[in-house]
């Protein structure tokens, strides 16, 4: 019996009574592992650009990598689509599906387009033509935007750094009930697993961040290191809504991924996700609603940033920053609106140097140690208080002491990305496609 390697790509799989792709792919294991499917991989879910305007949520797709016999090959798509339709049940305009096949090695086509899905906004007609050209087998329901997410998550085969998701979900039946995740055993597993579990809570806020607030399936999911640390981890959770199965994915999250590509400001596009650097051109300044806005320029042009307001102790490190810093910001790029131009929303900071360019003040009066006033253009400067005039007087350098310190910042937890590499992954690399998977990575 020969076997083949297949890479089954799936993503926008929502559906009215609140399903969601890593849900569905969770259904689609246990099915295919009827069929035969030996697993070489956790399933992968693959965050895609975080900007782009079509996402539901957190902009997920997912891949299944696995051997089955030669013979099966032919039904694992026909296979899949039957458990699609029935899944979406009924057509529904805002979700438009897609499902590609590969077999053997992963074309290398699919390789940068992964890649280029990661931060820029990959127009629907190039998946397609991709498809056509390598012959792909696939599924598309509506525009067929789905098959940009299910190529791409073929496409990155998590060669580098990677980790973990536990996700518990509940029965679709039940998706407009509270979830009820105990928060004190959430802060119980998080003290107990230490820096191998991350963003899973918000220790300023106690907050949790492990359950989702919408009606999907999703009763909780908890990122970590490893399979066997997710799995575990997933012992001290408490909710009120019973786990109806469980599935470990392999995952970009918490890696950064998103931001490879440094660019300068005159090559920024609309929904980019990109590393820009500049020195700061204006003192940043508060505006209606908390957020703090600032402006830099790279010599190629000048761009606005913003940092908002729910990024707590992060916006007060940019309402700091003054005109003549250095900076690198980490960005996601808001197009133009009515309300404002092209904004470079601001998802991490690193401050390169600080300018240390001192502020000029009136000279102070020798007699009443008062700031004396400009006595007129090339006059010096005169007392009001005593009359005293100091025709050679000029302005004053006072040294500014600042508060702000060179390095690198984050949001909150909670303010986050799931791409972002949180600081307590900042010296963690998990390299590598595993041997073999844990004996139970998934339930029933
Ligand atoms: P869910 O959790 O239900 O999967 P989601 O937030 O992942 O929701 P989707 O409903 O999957 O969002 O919608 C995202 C859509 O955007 C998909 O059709 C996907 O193929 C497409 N997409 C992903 N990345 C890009 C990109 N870089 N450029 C253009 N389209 C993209």
């Amino acid at each position: 019996m020969t076997l083949t390697a297949v890479h089954l790509g799936m993503d926008d799989i929502d559906s009215p009574r609140g399903g969601c792709t890593t849900h569905f792919a969770s259904l689609l294991v246990e099915d295919l592992t009827q069929l035969g499917a030996r697993w070489l991989d956790y399933p992968n879910l693959i965050r895609l650009n975080p900007n782009i305007p079509y996402r539901t949520r957190g902009n997920g797709a997912v891949t299944l990598r696995f051997e089955i016999k030669d013979s099966a090959v032919d039904k694992v798509l026909p296979r899949s689509n039957l458990l699609l339709k029935e899944y979406l049940k009924e057509d529904y305009p805002n979700t438009n599906p897609g499902m590609v096949i590969t077999t053997g090695d992963v074309p290398v086509d699919l390789l940068g387009f992964a890649k280029l899905a990661l931060w820029r906004t990959v127009p629907v007609a190039l998946a397609r033509r991709l498809v056509a050209r390598l012959a792909l087998p696939h599924i598309v329901v509506g525009n067929g935007r789905g098959l940009i997410g299910a190529l791409s998550a073929i496409g990155n085969q998590l060669r580098q750094d990677h980790t973990y998701e536990y996700i518990a979900y509940r029965s679709i039946e039940l998706t407009s009930r509270a979830r009820g995740v105990d928060v004190d055993s959430v802060f119980r597993m998080n003290q107990k697993f230490g820096n191998r579990l991350f963003s899973n809570v918000d220790v300023s806020t106690r907050k949790i961040l492990i359950e989702p607030h919408g009606p999907d399936p999703v009763i909780y999911g908890i990122r970590g290191e490893t399979p066997l640390d997710v799995i575990k981890a997933a012992d001290s959770i408490q909710s009120s809504q019973d786990k109806e199965r469980w599935m470990v994915f392999r995952t970009n999250q918490g890696t950064g991924e998103h931001l490879r590509h440094r660019v300068r400001l005159s090559d920024i596009r609309p929904y980019m996700a990109a590393v820009v650097e500049g020195e700061v051109t204006t003192k940043s300044k508060i505006i209606e609603g908390g957020h703090v806005i600032f402006r830099i320029t790279d010599g190629s042009a000048i761009a606005e940033c913003a940092v908002y307001e729910p990024t707590g102790d992060f916006r007060e490190i940019a309402t700091m920053l003054t005109e003549g810093d250095k900076v690198s910001l980490d960005v996601g790029v808001r197009p133009a609106s009515r309300m404002h131009g092209l904004t470079l929303n601001v998802e991490g900071l690193e401050i390169l140097q600080l300018t240390d360019k001192p502020i000029l003040a009136n000279p102070i009066c020798p007699h009443c140690l008062k700031r004396m006033k400009s006595a007129g253009k090339e006059k010096g400067f005169k007392c009001i208080r005593c009359g005293f005039k100091d025709p050679q007087a000029k302005k004053i350098e006072i040294p500014v002491e600042r508060q702000l310190k060179v390095g690198r910042y984050l949001p909150p937890p909670r303010a986050q990305r799931h791409l972002t590499r949180p600081k307590d992954r900042m010296n963690r690399m998990n390299n590598g496609i595993p041997n073999n998977l844990v004996g139970k990575w998934y339930e029933p």
